[in-house]
């Protein structure tokens, strides 16, 4: 068994953990700092993040100062957009985990990558215990450390070595795990069942509304945006950020049937007045079907026309009628059936109890030394940097607490 000596350890080299040795190599040059990443490159998750171009912070995110204080530091040239998001001036997300790898590496960093760790044990330090793989087979290998940043991550985006290892280590020390559920994804819908998946591929502005049974006609989240209708069913930022408010409670028996989404596709206005003035105006034989074409993408009018008599020319129409295509497109609604699984998901919901975690430095309150970063606690954020900006903040957090200490 192959054995070595570091004094910090961070398990994980995504986003948290390459912001914490980053700054421990800047503001602790003499300690030994070794990164262990499962995959065969730190950083892959953040390569892929805001579709590739890492929208990295939110001038309106906690920390935010700390955060641009830190990128300029190591040189990242970024441009903060009206909106407060802030993105890499290259727009590349690549270019974002070289530069924390680089600067890492110029610093004496050391990584170990593909390499995942099993287990960590404390006595009077951390024992870390992992493993990798050659053409010579397994090794295992065990690191002893004075200090160990777990950065695992949750267990969103599995394909990025996320798959929620962090809770089974955090366990093993006596941390409580809020069950963690996959957020910032897809809905599938039931309407897909009905004919809803000819709208697969459309896009379109509108405000998503949540209600949930127990509630009433009180929505518990409404957000405008860009509302995308998929193969499967409904996506886009507005209802990523929705499903962050589609937690069960599986003790109260919940379920997924408890939410209704409706969609405003006519936010700005009101369809009726328009519908009337057509009714009284030299077009009002114009049949029904073909009011929704002016207002809605083809798809979506077509979608509407079928479930309303749309032959009937409007000058028929009766208030009745009106209504019933307003309220087609005012409240058109969807009955959640599944989210998208961690695959989709953009972040997890749930993890470490935030009740043993230090808020400012993310010292573990039940294991001295311990620190515990990123999206393995049990914090997540609506899209628009936030959920990077909580990684970047609580591993230098971290950092800077071990830099205090040492
Ligand atoms: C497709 C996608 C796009 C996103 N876009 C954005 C965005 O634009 N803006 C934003 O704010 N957020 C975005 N997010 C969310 C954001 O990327 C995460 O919240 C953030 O990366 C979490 O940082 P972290 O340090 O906690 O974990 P991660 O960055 O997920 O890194 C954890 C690392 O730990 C490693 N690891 C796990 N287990 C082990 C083990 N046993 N041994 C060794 N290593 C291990 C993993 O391989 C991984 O590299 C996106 C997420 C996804 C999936």
């Amino acid at each position: 068994m192959e054995k070595r000596k570091y004094d910090v350890v961070i398990v994980g080299g995504g986003a948290s953990g390459l912001a914490a040795a980053v700054e421990l190599g800047m503001s602790s040059p003499d300690l030994s700092v070794l990164v262990i990443e499962k995959m065969a490159e730190p950083g892959r998750k953040i390569r892929a993040t805001g579709s590739g171009r890492c929208n990295i912070t939110n001038t309106k995110a906690a920390g935010y100062n700390r955060i641009m204080e830190f990128f300029t530091r190591i040189g990242l040239v970024t441009r903060a957009y009206e909106n407060g998001l802030v993105y890499p001036y290259s727009e590349s997300a690549a270019d974002v985990a070289e530069l924390l790898i680089a600067r890492a590496k110029s610093l004496g960093i050391k990584f170990c990558c593909g390499e995942e760790v099993l287990g960590i044990k404390k006595d009077s330090e951390f024992e870390i215990e992992s493993v990798y793989r050659d053409e010579k087979g397994e090794h295992k290998v065990i690191t002893e450390a004075d200090y160990v940043i777990l950065a695992t991550g949750g267990k969103a985006g599995p394909t990025y070595g996320t798959t929620g290892d962090g809770y089974r280590i955090a366990r093993e020390f006596g941390h409580n795990i809020v069950t963690p559920v996959p957020v910032l994804t897809g809905v599938e819908c039931k309407e897909w069942e009905e004919g809803a998946v000819a709208l697969g591929g459309t896009r379109m502005q509108g405000v998503v509304s949540l209600y949930k049974k127990a509630t009433g006609d009180t929505p518990i989240f409404q957000e405008a945006g860009e509302v995308q209708f998929t193969k499967y069913g409904l996506s886009g930022i507005c209802v990523f950020n929705m499903t962050r408010c589609m937690r069960l409670d599986r003790d109260k028996g919940e379920g997924l049937d408890d939410f209704v989404v409706r969609i405003n596709l006519f936010p700005e206005g009101n369809l009726s007045d328009y519908i009337y003035a057509l009714k009284n105006g030299e077009f009002s034989e114009m049949p029904a079907g073909e009011i929704l074409r002016t207002v809605l993408k083809a798809s979506l009018a077509d979608y509407i026309a079928d479930r309303i008599d749309k032959e009937k020319p409007v000058s028929a129409l009766d208030e009745e009628g009106i209504q019933k295509i307003c309220k087609l497109v005012h409240f058109m609604e969807f009955h959640p059936m599944r989210l998208r699984g961690w695959k989709d998901a953009q972040a997890t919901s749930g993890g470490v109890s935030l009740e043993e975690i230090d808020e400012r430095t993310s010292e573990s309150k039940i294991v001295p030394g311990l620190y515990i970063t990123g999206e393995l606690a049990d914090k997540d954020f609506q899209c628009g940097g936030f959920n990077l900006s909580n990684a970047w903040i609580t591993g230098l957090g971290a950092a800077d607490d071990i830099a205090d200490k040492c």
